[in-house]
Parts: structure tokens; C-alpha cells; sequence
């Protein structure tokens, strides 16, 4: 007998939705009747383990094309569904992923985003997207009924008892007529068939079987004509690279998966295969490509791993995954508890994949230690190329990741002539050094060179050369390492001179109040203070500036505001013979004072690498001095 039932309205609206469906990936209607039928056949396992009534078998999905009818049909020998079961699964909307889609459409207007379809998987429902009409045949183990479901989208959907054999269930798609811009028939072809089984499915456990052509040998004397005939041919492969044990895979084949799946010509530069089980398992496989993919600043979209769960691909470039300083790595998670429909939105806020995200940083950061302490050739390989993004996260999140990633970092060492760790540099500190030095925006030729340096030098001490632009936000961000403060060689205090020494300065300062006054007047805004420096030994004059921003960040920072500006300070050397030069110019003429101010101050400038205000001027007055 066959009865005709209406379909409830939501699952109405959402066939509604599926026929009226302008989607561009159609074709993910496939991956979801298999892992419809793979689930199936999951179930039908387990029930075979218990119950003697019900075999386990050889378990199979089969794809089948028939152009004449144009059908496509999906069979699997699984659990099957008994009639309450076909209404209760097919004829309503229970589960939770399509109803969050129905949801998601009310809230959006109707049309507005179908590009979500793909994201919710929209199940079984998915099968009216390419079908006008789509037929159930199934058969529940262990019953002896055999029932079928048939479908045209529209309000209703019969069901009646079927006397044809099946173990399990066969679904029937019967095309939809070709459009112009949709050519329905693809979906009979050989190609495009295991074209989709390798892109969705390859990993489903059971074998997923179509008809291949095979090319017969050619018999003797009639090499032209060439005949084939079909086989029937497993076409996923079933046990996916990232769930087989470590000693089972060669480093050549995680390699080869590696420059297949993302299009690489070199090998990686690292793999990392993780397993983990417990509160929550997964798998992931994860590369980091021998050369960047793209430009650091580049499309950070980009960025981001695929999803897997249970072997079936759910979403690309899952950014979820893994932090955004990690842009650089490539690969894949295999969750074993996500639904098959979980969304993009879901995801964000879903707790497994926020354990599994930070779980995926520390392997990553933990495998990047292992190199660094193993193998610093490679290390530095790795760090000339994404050193950046270390420093980026350091930098980012307020220096909330310091401990994760401060002994990571590589700078340059002025004395060690190579590039250095934190804690390299802090084993190598002398006896009373408290403090870790930097200059930032120079070669290590004019860092050497310049004036503030030579105190350094004399007490032994090392100085980072910072290159990259992004070094000194970075270590600003820091503060310091294990306790030792950054200290730029240009800003604040350095600590260098002993406790007698600094006082002696101190009251100079005091004593020269005026004169400093008088210089500082003279060069108006240029300066935010003239002092008598504790960095000079040899120099007459240095540039320095306020805590802060620094007079390079300001150079980094002017290109995008302008008005970004560091507090200059003009030190001047009181040991220095200028200094009594400067006292006694003071005293007899102080129209000269100004110019010998704004002279002082254009060194210091040509010092610090930057040009003199006048620069004609200053020439002139070379000079004028030349010929004194
Ligand atoms: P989902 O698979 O996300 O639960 P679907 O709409 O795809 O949602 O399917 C609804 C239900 O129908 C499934 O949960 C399952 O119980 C049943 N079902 C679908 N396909 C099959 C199949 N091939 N064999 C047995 N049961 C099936």
C-alpha cells in the first residue's frame, strides 16, 4: 500500500530551499549521502557485534551512473531504516545541523547567503539541489521488510513496502533537466564522480566503489580497435596518512601528501604528525612549507587548517585552528566528535575545537624548540623566512604569548657576530650586567661606530642589532626577558656608570643648569631636553629620546601617521673639551652659543643617520671652520 504523506513545514521551507538553490557547490550533495551511508554502515557494525541475527559483511558504498535515466545511485550495505524510521528521518527535520540552517536563513534574509549551505551540510535534503526526484529503498537489518521513500521536493513524499532485494539502503537521484548554466549530466560522468569521491571522501573508511573504464588489451592484427569494458573499482583510499601510526608512514610519504594536497614542489620543512586521545581526540598533520607561500603582510586569509572529522572533509581553511601568527602552516585536523554539520559560525565558539586550536599551537611552537635545540641550521632556514610572524605574535595580543615564545626569537649579536637567543645572550652576560642591550634601525657597521657604544664596549656588555622593523615594538611589547630589561643604547637610563660617577654628573647638570636651558631655548622644538649624557665616553654630542617611541619607530611609523613623534634629547659629553667650549661661549658671547647649539645638534642628527636641518648651512659652516 502506498501512503502519501505531507511534509512538516520546516522540512518544507528547507526543500524548498535546496530546489530553489542557486549554490555553486552543488556537488557536496555527494559527500553527504556518503557519509550518510558510511554512518549506516558504522551502525550496522556495531549492532553486528551484538546481535548474531544481524552479519557483518563485507561493507561497501557504491556509486553508480545510468546515462539512458539519467539516475545516479548511492547504495550501501549499512544499518538500513525501517518505515518509522524513514518518516521520522526523512520526512522530518530533527537534527540539529539543518534546523541552526533554517534558523540561520530567518535571521538573514532569504537569499542573502546561500554560500552557508555548503558550510551546514545540509544532509540528505542536499540530494534536491541536483534531483527532481530521489527515491529510498531500504531495508533495516534484521527485519524482514523492505521499504521506499520517494520524493519530488514538492509537499509530500510516499512511502510503501517494496518486494526488491536490498541490504541496506539504495538512493536513487534522478537529475534534474540540465540548465544553461548548470549541466546536471556532469554528475553521470565517470571523471566527475570519482573526481568528488577523491575530493570529499577519500578517507571514509568503507570502500567507495564506481564503474571505471578499462581499456581491453588489444587483440592481435586489430591494435585499432580499441574496446573497454567497466569495473567496478574502489576509488577512496580509505585509512587517511594522518590517522596511521608514526612507524608506519615514511617521511617520503608524508612529503608526497604534503606537495599533493598542497601544491608544493619542495618538501616541507617540518611535519608535525600529532595523535592525541582522550577527553578529546584527534589527529592533525601539519607542514610548514620549506619556503613562505605568500608575503607575510599578504592574504591572511589564506591562512588557516582543514577540518576532518572522522575522516571526512568538512571545511578549508579553518582559521579556528590555528592562531594568525601561524599563518604559515599548512595542514589538517581530524576531530573524531564533530558533527559532520558543524558551521563556520558554530565552530568559533565550539570548546573541542578552541582545545584542540591551543593544543595545535604548542605542538607547533614545541616542534620549532626541538628544531632550534636540534638542528640550528635548520632553524635559522626556518627563521630567516618566518621569524616575522614569531615576532608578530610576541607582539600582538599585548605580549600575552611571551612565555610561549620568547625563546624563540633570533637577533643579531654585535659580539658574538651571529644571531643569538635571549638566553643565549643572558649566559654570556659579565658580572654585574642586569640589563639586555639593543640598537635598533642600523647595520652592524654603524651600530659599532656610533658614539654611545664605546661604554658598552668597555664593560664588555652585547648589543642586539635589531634589523627588523618590527624588532623594537616587539621588545617593547616584552618589557624584558627572565627579569632582564630591553634597554635601547638611545632611551632612558643605561646603568652604566657606577654610583660616584653618575653623581658626578648629576651635579654638573645642576651647576651647567643655565646653560643647558639656554641650548635647549635655542633649539626650540627640535629637542625636548638638552642634559649631560651618562652614555658618552668619546662623543661629543648623541641623540637619544624620551621612554616611548623611539626616534626608529618613529621613522616606521611616520609612513602611516605623520604625526607620530619621538621626544628628542640632545646629550652632550661633559668630559668632553667641547663641553668647556660650550661653557666658555656661554659666558662671553651667547649670539655665538646659538649657533654652536644648532651645529651640536646637526651632529648629533648626521650621528643618528639623519640629515642635518639646513644641510647647505652646515656644510657652509664646515666650512667657515676649515678655514679658521
Ligand atoms: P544527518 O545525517 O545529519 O543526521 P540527514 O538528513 O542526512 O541528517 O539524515 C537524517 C537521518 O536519516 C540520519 O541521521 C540517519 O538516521 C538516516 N539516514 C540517512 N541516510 C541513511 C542511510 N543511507 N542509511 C540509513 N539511515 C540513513
Amino acid at each position: 500500500m502506498k501512503e502519501t504523506k505531507k511534509f512538516k513545514t520546516e522540512t518544507k521551507k528547507l526543500l524548498d530551499m535546496m530546489i530553489n538553490s542557486i549554490y555553486t557547490h552543488k556537488e557536496i550533495f555527494l559527500r553527504e549521502l556518503i557519509s550518510n551511508a558510511s554512518d549506516a554502515i558504522d551502525k550496522r557494525h556495531f549492532m553486528s557485534l551484538t546481535d548474531s541475527s544481524i552479519p557483518a559483511t563485507d561493507y561497501e558504498i557504491k556509486v553508480e551512473a545510468d546515462k539512458a535515466k539519467r539516475t545516479l545511485t548511492i547504495s550501501d550495505n549499512g544499518i538500513g531504516m525501517s518505515k518509522e524510521e524513514l518518516e521520522n528521518n526523512l520526512g522530518i527535520i530533527a537534527k540539529s545541523g539543518s534546523k541552526e540552517f533554517l534558523e540561520s536563513l530567518d535571521k538573514n534574509t532569504p537569499d542573502s547567503d546561500l554560500d552557508i549551505i555548503g558550510q551546514f551540510g545540509v544532509g540528505f535534503y542536499s540530494a534536491f539541489m541536483v534531483a527532481s526526484k530521489v527515491e529510498v529503498l531500504t531495508h533495516k537489518a534484521g527485519s524482514d521488510e523492505t521499504y521506499k521513500f520517494t520524493s519530488e521536493g514538492l509537499d509530500s513524499y510516499t512511502i510503501e513496502s517494496s518486494d526488491e532485494l536490498v541490504d541496506g539502503t539504495v538512493i536513487t537521484l534522478y537529475l534534474r533537466e540540465n540548465t544553461e548554466d548548470i549541466n546536471y549530466d556532469e554528475y553521470l560522468e565517470e571523471y566527475k564522480i570519482k573526481e568528488l569521491i577523491t575530493k570529499y571522501s577519500d578517507y571514509v573508511r568503507y570502500p567507495i566503489k564506481t564503474w571505471v573504464t578499462k581499456y581491453d588489451k588489444p587483440e592481435k592484427g586489430k591494435e585499432d580497435e580499441e574496446s573497454t569494458h567497466l569495473e567496478l573499482e574502489t576509488i577512496n583510499s580509505m585509512v587517511p596518512i594522518w590517522k596511521k601510526n608514526k612507524n608506519e608512514v615514511t617521511e617520503e610519504e608524508f612529503n608526497n601528501f604534503y606537495k599533493q594536497k598542497f601544491m608544493d614542489y619542495q618538501d616541507p620543512l617540518a611535519t608535525i604528525h600529532v595523535n592525541v586521545e582522550g577527553l578529546i581526540t584527534y589527529n592533525a598533520l601539519l607542514f610548514i612549507p620549506r619556503k613562505p607561500m605568500f608575503n607575510m603582510y599578504g592574504d591572511k586569509n589564506e591562512r588557516g587548517l582543514q577540518l576532518y572529522t572522522k575522516g571526512v572533509f568538512i571545511l578549508d581553511k579553518c582559521k579556528d585552528l590555528i592562531p594568525e601568527y601561524l599563518y604559515f602552516v599548512k595542514g589538517l585536523v581530524d576531530s573524531a566528535d564533530l558533527p559532520l554539520n558543524i558551521s563556520r559560525e558554530l565552530l568559533q565558539e565550539d570548546r573541542q575545537i578552541k582545545k584542540i586550536a591551543s593544543n595545535v599551537e604548542k605542538k607547533i611552537l614545541s616542534e620549532l624548540g626541538r628544531i632550534l635545540k636540534n638542528d640550528r641550521e635548520k632553524y635559522e632556514e626556518f627563521f630567516k623566512d618566518y621569524g616575522r610572524a614569531i615576532k608578530y605574535g610576541l607582539y600582538e595580543n599585548y605580549g600575552g604569548r611571551k612565555d610561549k615564545l620568547e625563546d624563540l626569537v633570533l637577533l643579531e649579536s654585535l659580539n658574538e657576530k651571529k644571531n643569538i637567543t635571549f638566553s643565549e645572550y643572558v649566559e654570556k652576560m659579565p658580572e654585574g650586567q642586569k640589563n639586555i642591550y639593543f640598537v635598533s634601525g642600523k647595520s652592524r657597521g654603524e651600530a659599532e661606530a656610533l658614539p654611545q657604544m664605546a661604554l658598552l664596549k668597555k664593560k664588555g656588555y652585547d648589543v642586539l642589532v635589531l634589523a627588523d622593523d618590527v624588532d623594537e615594538f616587539m621588545l617593547q611589547m616584552m618589557k624584558d626577558y627572565k627579569e632582564h630589561e630591553f634597554k635601547s643604547i638611545n632611551q632612558g637610563d643605561l646603568d652604566l656608570l657606577d654610583e660616584e660617577e653618575a653623581k658626578k654628573i648629576d651635579e654638573q647638570s645642576k651647576e651647567n643648569e643655565d646653560l643647558l636651558k639656554e641650548i635647549k631655548e635655542d633649539l626650540k622644538d627640535d629637542v625636548a631636553e638638552v642634559i649631560l649624557s651618562k652614555r658618552l665616553v668619546d662623543g661629543a654630542v648623541c641623540l637619544s629620546s624620551k621612554d616611548g617611541l623611539s626616534i626608529e619607530m618613529e621613522k616606521v611609523l611616520k609612513e602611516q601617521n605623520p604625526m607620530a613623534k619621538a621626544e628628542r634629547i640632545l646629550e652632550i659629553n661633559p668630559n668632553h673639551p667641547i663641553f668647556a667650549k660650550l661653557q666658555e661661549v656661554y659666558k662671553d658671547n651667547k649670539d655665538a652659543l646659538k649657533e654652536y647649539s644648532s651645529f651640536l645638534y646637526d651632529q648629533a642628527l648626521i650621528i643618528e643617520g639623519m640629515q642635518p636641518k639646513d644641510p647647505v648651512a652646515f656644510a657652509n659652516k664646515v666650512c667657515e671652520l676649515m678655514l679658521k
